[in-house]
């Protein structure tokens, strides 16, 4: 699929400004993949397409992960939220032809991270966090210089945060943004 059908698409899936944040994920992963090394087209298109499921509502994600037979955790029912990255990757795969693993694992790992991620992944994960539209929350503008010169630094910090967060506003967590912080902070 051409790039732009693939906006036409996406525009059609999602509100305007979560295209705007898309595209500002999809720009500031091509900038790190530029500094790290990856390749510049997969962390455009994975930027691009990371949040396409995120239009749908929390009912339907739901149903609809169901209906395709993903793997819904106990904490997944009750934040169907965070679905939007296991259905993303499945939108990409079969709505917008994407056949890159490596870009699929970025979407799907995109919230939560995981264990030994690829180059891509990591920088998925952590542009979604600092693209330009984002809110200057704690950190943010150390972090958005670790990004582009220490990228496991980056991670960790990220993740602390977000878990600062989540345990202080006693929000319960993915098990996977745990795990994904204790693998990067004993590296
Ligand atoms: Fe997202
Ligand atoms: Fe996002």
């Amino acid at each position: 699929m051409n790039k732009e059908k693939m906006v036409q698409k996406l525009k059609e899936k999602i509100s305007d400004k979560r295209y705007e944040h898309s595209v500002g994920v999809s720009y500031t992963a091509a900038c790190m993949a530029m500094v790290y090394g990856a390749d510049v087209e997969a962390a455009r298109t994975a930027g691009l397409l990371h949040d396409c499921a995120k239009g749908l509502s929390s009912k339907e994600k739901l149903e609809k992960a169901r209906k395709y037979g993903l793997p819904v955790s106990k904490y997944e029912e009750s934040n169907p939220e965070m679905l939007h990255a296991k259905l993303g990757a499945y939108y990409a795969r079969y709505k917008f032809d994407i056949i890159d693993e490596d870009i699929l694992n970025a979407i799907t790992y995109h919230t939560t991270g995981r264990p030994n991620m690829s180059l891509l992944e990591k920088i998925i994960f952590i542009a979604d966090y600092i693209e330009p539209n984002r809110k200057m929350i704690r950190d943010m503008e150390e972090i958005r210089k670790e990004a582009f010169t220490d990228l496991d630094k980056c991670l960790v910090h990220i993740l602390k945060n977000t878990i600062d967060y989540l345990e202080t506003s006693s929000n319960d967590m993915d098990y996977m943004t745990k795990m994904t912080y204790d693998y990067y902070v004993n590296k």
